[in-house]
């Protein structure tokens, strides 16, 4: 009951910004249950000033793109040495193609970010995708050509 809503709320949201309070709140149970189903899953502990460094990431990556025709978006920031678009705060820095990620999918991504649109370093959320969404995209886009 509670624990696969818990769990359901762990993986499909930032556990680090979900606090053990919070979730036992809304699921009607103890925090010591969330605290259990946390470990059992391996979802990382809640971080309190977590939510403050992703907004400061946010908000310097909306200061610094802009869209281009096709739904694309532009970089107009600082770049790394390969051209990388970076998004720098007083939190450190992070490509801002991971950060994108976070904007659209609501979790942060697992292992590289890539674009997948031809716009060379597109920073568009709708053009970004980590591993496990480009292996979803190849699966849909085969189930698809079975289809057809
Ligand atoms: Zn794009």
């Amino acid at each position: 009951m509670s624990y696969e809503g818990i769990a359901r709320a762990l993986a499909n949201g930032d556990p680090r910004e979900l606090s053990d309070q919070a979730l036992a709140e809304r699921f009607g149970c103890t925090a010591e249950t969330v605290a259990r189903v946390r470990h059992q899953t391996g979802a990382p502990a809640y971080s309190a000033g977590y939510r403050a460094r992703r907004i400061a990431f946010e908000e310097a990556y909306a200061a610094r793109v802009e869209d281009v025709e096709g739904g694309h978006r532009r970089w107009t920031g600082t770049v790394s040495k390969d051209g990388v678009p970076m998004v720098c705060t007083r939190f450190g820095q992070e490509t801002a193609a991971r950060i994108a990620f976070r904007i659209a999918q609501g979790r942060p991504p697992v292992g590289h970010v890539k674009a997948t649109c031809e716009v060379p370093h597109c920073v568009a959320p709708d053009c970004v995708a980590d591993r496990p969404l480009r292996e979803e995209l190849r699966r849909a886009a085969r189930a698809g050509a079975v289809a057809a």
